[in-house]
């Protein structure tokens, strides 16, 4: 149900096929990145749709976020991609997590603690620069500590840093260490993986037999692929007014009509993740164009119509007229900012076998429950 008429629409069907054209194109096991509530299209129905286009690991960025989708009976194998508080181990075994040992100081400190079967991912930097450790020296001495305490150390990964530009030999240099590190251990991993989703499209090369994709699920790499688009941001006018010439629009009166115009207010604000930079931007109305005058409240935003439309009318801000990738250009940003903006005050309306499965509050339906 509605209550306020905003709503990101998660196009469920395309992410599973989006999942299995990445599958079929890497040739390798799909871990599927749903950090940040699944790129804020909701962590748990990604997750579901990307394990159904044949994901065999879920990976996130922190222990909440693991225990988000363990809650809500996800019961995949899920990596967390950053540092964990050792003194965390109980947990992580309680709910089955694996964790990437990123020092030989973390381990030290790990191994206080019974970690018997505890699943483990050796995070190698090979030039992120994040976290992680490069030197092989350090690298065995993790490993044989993690094995005599009973840890499960069953993979090894790195990330790179510039997998979005075709040519940039780093990614090349990257890789080489990756491979010379994995090399020296001497150590069978069941899980090697360095791509993220523009590696994993673009550099086939890459080293490992799983790759790690979060956005190109939803449809968007730097490259050109057969991916589609799966997430859509919509809202309807909720006021239409008729203005004359020399009126003022929103906060700081920093728009003035230039003659009569159609003002129409949307109940979408920078609260929602619809930031004050969109102002001046364009949103598509039936076919035609609108844009947003004024400043961007927090609550609401209002539009310059071509003409009259009735309350109710649907405005699409991104979707198939308006793509992703154009709406964070013209703001400057990446598509990963502007869908992770994206607040859980939205409603999420969730397609799947072409048709709407649930629509989905995140706020208010985790309240309702508890009463
Ligand atoms: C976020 C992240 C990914 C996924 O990145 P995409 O570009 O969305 O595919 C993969 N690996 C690590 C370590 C990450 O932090």
């Amino acid at each position: 149900m509605f209550y306020r008429e905003s709503w990101v629409q998660v196009d469920l069907d395309q992410i599973k096929e989006n999942v299995q054209w990445l599958r079929s194109q890497t040739n390798r096991q799909f871990i599927a990145v749903i950090k940040a509530n699944g790129y804020g299209a909701g962590d748990a129905s990604v997750a579901r749709a990307a394990l159904a286009g044949g994901a065999t690991m879920l990976a996130v960025s922190s222990l909440d976020e693991a225990l988000s989708l363990r809650y809500q009976e996800i019961t995949a194998p899920i990596l967390i991609l950053g540092v964990v508080d050792p003194a965390q181990a109980e947990l992580l075994l309680q709910y089955d997590l694996t964790v990437p040992a990123v020092s030989l100081e973390w381990v030290k400190e790990l191994i206080q603690v019974p970690i018997k079967g505890l699943k483990v991912h050796l995070k190698v930097d090979t030039g992120m620069h994040r976290i992680g450790t490069e030197k092989v020296a350090e690298l065995q001495a993790m490993l044989s500590l993690l094995k005599a305490n009973g840890a499960d150390v069953e993979g090894i990964f790195t990330h790179f840093a510039c997998s979005d530009n075709p040519d940039n030999q780093m990614t090349e240099d990257q890789a080489a260490r990756f491979e010379a590190v994995v090399d020296a251990l001497k150590t069978p991993f069941r899980w090697v993986h360095s791509c993220n989703s523009d590696a994993a499209v673009h550099y086939p090369k890459a080293p490992g037999n799983a790759v790690r994709c979060g956005l190109a699920m939803f449809g968007v790499t730097s490259y050109l692929t057969e991916l589609k688009p799966c997430i859509s941001l919509y809202s309807r006018l909720i006021y239409v007014k008729q203005l004359k010439a020399g009126q003022p629009i929103g906060y700081g009166a920093t728009y003035t009509t230039q003659g009569e115009e159609w003002i129409g207010t949307l109940p979408i604000g920078y609260a929602d993740g619809w930031i004050r930079r969109h102002q001046g931007r364009s949103c598509w109305i039936e076919g035609e164009t609108g844009e947003f005058v004024g400043r961007i409240c927090m609550d609401q935003a209002m539009i310059r119509l071509p003409h009259a439309f009735p309350v109710g009318t649907k405005v699409e801000l991104i979707g198939p007229h308006i793509p992703l990738e154009q709406v964070a250009q013209e703001l400057g940003t990446i598509p990963y900012e502007v869908l992770t903006l994206l607040s859980d005050r939205l409603a999420k309306v969730y397609i799947e076998n072409g048709r709407i499965r649930e629509v989905a509050n995140p706020r208010l339906d985790r309240l309702m429950q508890e009463k």
